[in-house]
């Protein structure tokens, strides 16, 4: 800590020790040594005193032990220069004011035994606002939230905001959030507590605002519960203070937030928090205290605006907020993940051929972004017609500690199921041939794009809390700012799936599953190795091994590869059984590098699905995006319709566009050279790739004997071409 909050709080340390031992004293000379004394209805004693030291103090008599070892606490006066720039003597002051204050506290009890309320909810009309100590049936209630995820944590705040709106304002912040607030000291003749009073608010533990008391002594009730919390619901035993201190450092999610002068009784208070592992996050200025140490992160924060107090406070101390509710008009959940919008229902789509959809996902700073910041710009779906189709862009910025770029692939391939999971919404695709398809049942209950916004945020939090911090949506619906996406998203998908382009199959051990899609095709398990990709384009080896380290149990599992049962067609052992089991014995086996015998089954999600030309002795593939009519006879939503469930068809395989120039594409089957048709875009599209690797198999010029739907759009029409031009595929062995 900074020597202005040392001197603060050794100071404070002294006056505070000095307080308790001035009321011991007095309250000796007026009661009997003997005289009860604690806090009401509690197994806990004084629950600080008894989590650290063991120490059952039951009456007066019992109070001596606890402000002795206190006073021993106090580390030796400082003067002038000679502070020590450790945090040994402070944290020790800290703890010396924080057994003080519970003694103080409970002589309050005895001397003012009404001063505090003792009902669950604050009887504001009788003036009395003070909770308190949390006796043990509250503290049961709301205590296992911490545990169980229900409440991320809680915020003590002390003293006051410049106005009743503000203390409105952060402590509305910090209910979104789903923290409880425990409220405490006032600041200039007011508290928190009054101001929310004055504003309207409703406080109490039903609301999550345990307003405990106007002194700063009060906020030991918030220090009581949490080691409460680690005794209860922890199994740590009392005496044992490193273990209860290390519970709550870990597992309570807790911070000061300081609104007001923080004089030496608040430094005194912060410095003991930190002993818990909570840190102080001030509206005024009072030296940083950056560098990190006990606390998870920084120890003392300040000065902060109250806009921003909540979102500080929630990173400085690496809370993982979860937004439970999601506020949208519409139903939301895995349920409605299956449910389509078809033709008579559908008012308006984005994306499949129809208009652009582009989805992209991005790190960010963390001073770059605001955490649940939604931003359409472009009209809205209330402006579209019926039956026509807009552009769209969902452009998703992540900022977190622990974020890095390697996941933006995993968040981003998120999209899809996420938007699924809206009712009367459906949501088909990824990256830049994604299509989403509302129906006129959403429109009637009053959809926004906005609300994909809002979904993704909500979930993201929930889901990949341990990665991310915060969340930024912008949404674009105006044609140029599309197109500046979508090529801008090309661009990083080239990036993405370049991480792959010098690794070979041979060079690992570990194979990746992918089970994502199986909502839709229940039995579809992809295996995504180095150079097979995830046949929807988003995943690669690398993501897949990313997405494992991200969730060990989520959806992309490592395989060992095991024994090599095919190394021309690409079989595993270990790979075998691993899908054997992912799709619960409905498929076998299956092969890597080939469409004809036993591929890899196929889900709704791929970018192209390729499909044996048996006339022409070669094979062609069609991508989502072209819907035009093919030399196989079936357009892609013809073929995707009979592939998509998740089942093998020999002779057809759908793969991602990045899989069809790397090494193993098909190799079972003669390779890329076998391919004797695609869409020209496609084509276009890929065309470095294929002369490179055209090159790579002896035909540099493949690339220029390609047909496309220029060529013709049947065997028959495409064949003299790739006579003229003398196609690689017609000179190798028969297909069939
Ligand atoms: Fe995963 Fe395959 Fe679905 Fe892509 S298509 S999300 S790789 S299961
Ligand atoms: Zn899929």
């Amino acid at each position: 800590m900074s020597r202005l909050i040392a001197f603060a709080a050794i100071q404070g340390g002294y006056k505070v020790v000095s307080q308790a031992e001035g009321e011991y004293r007095k309250a000796l000379d007026t009661y009997d040594a003997s005289t009860k004394v604690g806090f009401p209805n509690t197994a806990y004693f004084l629950p600080v005193i008894y989590s650290l030291f063991g120490i059952k103090v039951e009456t007066l008599e019992d109070m001596k032990e606890p402000l002795e070892i206190a006073r021993g606490l106090l580390p030796p006066h400082i003067k002038g220069k000679n502070w020590l720039p450790f945090l040994g003597p402070l944290l020790d002051a800290g703890m010396a004011g924080i057994i003080s204050f519970e003694i103080i506290e409970a002589l309050r009890y005895l001397n003012e035994p009404d001063f505090y309320l003792h009902a669950e909810d604050p009887d504001i009309d009788a003036g009395k606002i003070w909770l308190g100590a949390a006796d043990d049936t509250i503290f049961r209630k709301r205590g296992v939230e911490f545990v169980d995820g229900s409440a991320p944590g809680f915020a003590a705040i002390v003293g006051a905001a410049p106005s009743p709106e503000i203390a409105k304002m952060i402590v509305e912040d910090y209910q979104r959030k789903g923290l409880y607030m425990f409220l405490a000291a006032s600041h200039n003749g007011t508290s928190v507590t009054e101001q929310l009073i004055e504003a309207g608010v409703q406080v109490g533990w039903n609301t999550r605002i345990a307003t405990f008391g106007p002194y700063i002594s009060s906020a030991v009730f918030a220090l009581g519960f949490a080691n409460r919390v680690a005794m209860a619901f922890g199994g740590v035993q009392p005496g044992d203070y490193k273990k209860i201190l290390m519970y709550n450092k870990e597992r309570v999610f807790a911070f000061v937030n300081a609104l007001g002068d923080v004089g030496t009784e608040w430094g005194v208070a912060a410095a003991g928090c930190v002993n818990w592992g909570f840190p102080t996050i001030a509206d005024t200025d009072i030296t940083q205290i950056l560098p990190t140490g006990i606390c998870t992160y920084e120890h003392v924060v300040s000065p902060v605006s109250h806009d921003e107090i909540c979102q500080r406070s929630v990173e400085v101390r690496g809370l993982k907020v979860t937004v439970s509710e999601i506020d949208i008009p519409l139903s939301f959940g895995p349920a409605f993940e299956g449910e389509r919008v078809r033709g008579a229902d559908l008012h308006c789509q984005t994306g499949g051929g129809k208009a652009q959809c582009t989805e992209l996902v991005k790190m960010a700073e963390m001073n770059e972004i605001e955490d649940g910041k939604i931003e359409l710009i472009g009209p809205d779906i209330t402006d579209v017609k019926e039956g026509e189709a807009f552009p769209l862009g969902i452009y998703v910025q992540i900022a977190g500690r622990e974020f890095q770029t390697d996941f933006e692939p995993i968040i981003e391939r998120q999209i899809h199921h996420l938007t699924n999971y809206i009712q009367y919404v459906m949501h088909i695709g990824q990256r830049d041939i994604a299509w989403i398809r509302i129906s006129k049942a959403a429109m009637e209950k009053g959809f926004s794009l906005k609300h994909i916004g809002v979904v993704l945020h909500a979930k993201f939090h929930q889901d990949f809390g341990n990665i991310l911090d915060k969340v930024q949506i912008t949404l674009y619906t105006k044609k140029k700012d599309v197109d500046a996406l979508t090529k801008r998203a090309r661009g990083e998908y080239a990036a993405r799936d370049g991480r792959v382009e010098n690794m070979k199959d041979e060079d690992v051990e570990t194979y990746y599953s992918c089970t994502l899609c199986q909502s839709f095709a229940p039995n579809h398990v992809c295996s995504v190795s180095p150079e097979r990709t995830g046949l929807c384009g988003a995943y690669n080896w690398m993501d897949c091994k990313a997405a494992f380290e991200i969730n060990p149990t989520g959806p992309n599992q490592p395989i060992e590869k095991g024994e090599c049962i095919d190394p021309v067609l690409g079989q595993w052992k270990g790979v075998n059984d691993f899908v054997f089991k992912a799709s619960r014995g409905n498929v076998t086996h299956y092969n890597f590098y080939s469409m004809l015998i036993d591929p890899m089954t196929t889900c709704g999600c791929c970018e192209c699905i390729a499909a044996m030309l048996p006339s022409c002795n070669g094979v062609m593939t069609v991508g989502r995006d072209y819907a035009g009519e093919t030399p196989c006879g079936m357009k892609f939503t013809t073929l995707a319709g009979v592939m998509g469930g998740g089942a093998a068809s020999p002779g057809f395989v759908g793969h991602s566009k990045y899989n069809i120039c790397q090494g193993k594409f098909i190799l079972g089957d003669g390779g890329l050279l076998r391919m004797v048709w695609m869409p020209k875009m496609l084509k276009e599209e890929l065309k470095e790739r294929i002369e490179k690797r055209g090159a790579e198999m002896g035909v540099p010029d493949l690339y220029d004997k390609i047909a496309d739907e220029t060529v013709g759009i049947t065997e028959e029409e495409i064949m003299p071409f790739l006579e003229k031009v003398g196609h690689p595929a017609l000179k190798m062995d028969p297909l069939v």
